[in-house]
């Protein structure tokens, strides 16, 4: 066939190939993937796509040739319809870069690219009406403002509404909202109680504390994939029951590597909150099998961080507490023939399992198998020269069912067993069996094990143990933000941070130093629900939900953070006089406190302008504006500056008897007593730490996206004298600073420094508002 015959066969139209054919090299790598992709241009065959030409166009523009293997597996998909829309084909390409020069995994790829994601009106109206019904005040709430809002926000949660069509969307979301709206029409909607707890407000010192008053229940739906091997036999349910009183028990189990962030604050939530409400307890479980990656300081920060979000475990335990029963369970197994031990290489074992492959040690007999598992244990092996596998079904179309690893070799000192073993159980092994022996109801966990479910009850059925109910739930995903303890390990070793708790990371530490509170957490945690629909909530949310809990909670002062000198030509220089400013504009009830006036004040440089405009109602030269508080205006007379031009001084009067009406109000400090400035403090101003959207989509290069204005540090501000009290300069406290925003005190605060952080403005920055 001719080229240009072979171009329009594959659906190019005539400017396509136009515009392709003026870039030779382009055209040659393009004819050359369609030879490779195997399309039967004379005998067209129905298997095909021949329309496929232009998304192939598009991926080979995309894909660059380091990735020619996957580019060529994705072009197959494109070309036999598999991928059959731009959308679609632009995952992909986002999918691969991902994933760099390695194989990559089908499964996933499809998923990710929505490979026979059927997403038709039919679906569409389930996942929509399943992440509604989530959280239904909260939607309606979002759709009453308006509903183009509330497609754009369940467009932005629901992963795999992206492969649908968005008039279809529309459609759906509208139709569910007036669904919502005539189920809630009588429910007002700024009163509507938002939280699980009733909330009481009362004083203490400086901040005010919310304390929870009667719990209100709240309804838990935890159906999940049926499997006949998890239904428990009579008498085991029996000895349970017995065991427990018929209590509901949950656990939460971290793995001591690193520190908790707010996705852990969602699952104790969850965990918790259920046990909670039920009457119920819950474990907090180390989950310590890994001995190379924990430490000492996670055990430690994971307790403190779950006892500041007020959850309170009933026991704590460790997975390694259970070592000796688990030696028994796997010995028990290699007696039944159940379990062998391998010496396949990692990779070997990888490749037996990908393609159904049956080890050639699979068949060894229990006799060998318990005498090389005793080697095992006996530290015979190196690390790595032998593992203990146990005996499923390698034909399973289910990969975790494919004889998962069970034990591995490690000489490395566990931090909570010392030297004792140098065999360790994976993850597959021992997290049911633990789940089992602490009698759990109630197995919460994120959706990534949801394919782990079958060999979970496989192994409890085959020891013949009881057999918690397993819920998966989806993992929580906030846009420019890092929830993965690696990620965020490499930014304190890269010191792009300044610490696990620095303030622009999401670690449940990170948010107690910007100013969130546990139950301001819970309360996020709350609105966005538990559902099984993989979503990326906008970090929009998360910090108006710290304004809404601080609004109330917290006092406001004055802090001017980059001062500039204001002298009051027409006021006495011996005089100083004292206002008085309300702690609170709404709560009479928080008090009031004195500012100084005197003949020298400083306001903040942006409230002044030295060329004026319509617009503008701040300061100007010749204009006044009214400060907050002080009896007086101020008129601009004069503006000083230095030798370079920099305003430095602004000259002007007081006007007491406020003749003209000002624009507006601004906040101020003034020295206390002739040339005694304000209390100096050092604020720093934090915005988002990543610039994109969704940090999972951009792979390996996600470093390539950190902002680099996150961090602004005002280090001359002057701030109120309500800080002259040390108790409310304690670590922790947290103010709005008046028309600049809410602020807490940081823990780099000394006698002779004081720090603030910025914990959000006032109001969004739509610069940053993502899309
Ligand atoms: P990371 O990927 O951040 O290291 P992890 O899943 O390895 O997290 P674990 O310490 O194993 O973290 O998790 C403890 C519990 O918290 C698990 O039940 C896990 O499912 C849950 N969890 C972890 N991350 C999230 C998240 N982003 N959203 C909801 N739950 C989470
Ligand atoms: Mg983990």
């Amino acid at each position: 066939m001719e080229r240009d015959a072979i171009l329009l066969a594959v659906g190019l139209n005539e400017k396509d190939i136009f515009n392709l054919t003026k870039n030779e090299a382009l055209t040659t790598k393009f004819l050359r993937t369609i030879t490779e992709v195997n399309i039967p241009l004379e005998n067209k065959s129905s298997e095909f796509n021949y329309s496929c030409g232009p998304l192939i166009l598009k991926l080979i523009q995309s894909i660059p040739d380091n990735l020619a293997d996957n580019r060529l597996i994705i072009a197959k998909y494109i070309a036999q319809g598999k991928l059959k829309t731009g959308v679609q084909v632009e995952e992909a390409i986002k999918y691969a870069k991902k994933i760099g020069t390695t194989p990559l995994p089908i499964q996933d790829f499809e998923v990710e690219c929505g490979v026979g994601a059927d997403v038709n009106e039919e679906k569409v109206t389930e996942l929509v009406n399943g992440q509604i019904s989530s959280n239904k005040l909260s939607y309606y709430t979002i759709g009453k403002a308006n509903v183009g809002k509330l497609v754009g926000t369940l467009r932005n949660e629901i992963k795999l509404l992206k492969f649908a069509d968005g008039n279809i969307i529309k459609q759906v979301v509208e139709k569910a909202f007036q669904a919502l709206s005539e189920e809630l029409k009588d429910t007002p909607v700024e009163e509507a109680p938002k939280k699980v707890e009733k909330v009481a407000v009362v004083k203490t010192a400086t901040t005010t504390e919310k304390v929870a008053t009667q719990p209100q229940k709240k309804t838990y739906n935890f159906d999940a994939r049926f499997l006949e091997t998890a239904v428990n036999p009579p008498e085991l349910l029996e000895q349970h029951k017995n065991q427990t009183g018929g209590k509901i028990m949950t656990r939460f189990p971290p793995e001591p590597n690193g520190f908790l962030h707010i996705g852990h604050a969602k699952a104790m939530n969850l965990s918790f909150g259920y046990a909670m409400s039920e009457g119920g307890c819950t474990y907090l479980r180390y989950d310590d099998t890994n001995p190379e990656k924990e430490e000492k300081i996670y055990f430690d920060s994971i307790r403190e961080m779950m006892e500041w979000m007020g959850f309170k475990p009933f026991k704590i335990t460790y997975t390694s507490d259970y070592m000796d029963q688990m030696y028994d369970f796997a010995v028990q197994l290699i007696k039944e023939g159940k379990a062998y031990v391998d010496f396949s290489s990692k990779k070997e074992i990888h490749d037996q399992r990908e393609n159904k492959i049956e080890s050639k040690y699979r068949n060894t007999t229990p006799e060998e198998n318990l005498k090389r598992f005793e080697q095992m244990k006996m530290g015979i092996y190196d690390e790595g020269a032998a593992v203990l596998r146990v005996k499923i079904d390698m034909s399973s179309d289910n990969y975790n069912m494919r004889d998962f690893v069970a034990y591995r070799i490690k000489y490395v000192a566990h931090p909570h067993q010392g030297n004792k073993w140098c065999i360790y159980p994976t993850y597959d092994f021992s997290h049911c069996i633990v789940d089992s022996l602490e009698n759990i109801t109630h197995s919460l966990c994120t959706l990534e094990f949801e394919n782990r479910r079958d060999s979970y009850y496989w192994l409890l059925a085959t020891l013949k143990l009881y057999r918690p109910h397993v819920y998966e739930f989806s993992r929580l995903n906030i846009t420019t933000a890092l929830l993965s303890k690696r990620k965020v390990l490499k930014l304190v070793k890269e010191k792009i941070i300044r610490s696990w708790d620095d303030p622009r990371v999401l670690t449940l530490a990170g948010l107690r130093r910007r100013g969130y509170t546990p139950e301001g957490i819970k309360s996020f945690c709350d609105d966005i629900g538990v559902t099984r629909v993989e979503n990326l909530i906008p970090i929009e949310r998360l910090e108006q939900s710290l304004r809404t809990d601080l609004d109330e909670r917290v006092n406001r002062v004055f802090a001017v953070l980059e001062p500039l000198k204001v002298v009051l030509t027409n006021y006495d220089a011996n005089k100083v006089e004292h206002v008085e400013a309300k702690n609170h504009p709404k709560l009479a009830e928080r008090g009031s406190r004195q500012l100084p006036l005197s003949r020298v004040l400083y306001i903040e440089s942006s409230d002044f302008r030295e060329v004026d405009s319509e617009d503008y109602y701040g300061l100007a030269p010749n204009k006044s504006v009214g400060l907050r508080y002080a009896p007086c205006n101020i008129h601009c007379e004069k503006v000083i500056k230095d030798e370079n031009g920099k305003i430095v001084e602004l000259h002007c009067t007081a006007d007491f008897d406020k003749k003209e009406k000002p624009k507006t109000y601004i906040h101020w400090l003034s020295q206390s007593a002739p040339g005694v400035d304000p209390m100096k403090a050092e604020v720093r101003l934090y915005e988002k730490l990543f610039t994109c959207d969704d940090l999972d989509e951009v792979g390996d290069e996600w470093l390539n996206y950190i902002n680099p204005n996150s961090e602004i540090i005002k280090p001359n501000a002057f701030v109120d004298p309500y800080f002259q009290d040390a108790k409310n300069r304690a670590v922790y406290e947290k103010y709005q600073f008046e028309r600049v925003g809410f602020f807490v005190v940081d823990q780099d605060t000394t006698n002779d420094q004081l720090v603030f952080n910025r914990s959000v403005t006032l109001k969004v920055d739509n610069k940053f508002k993502s899309k």
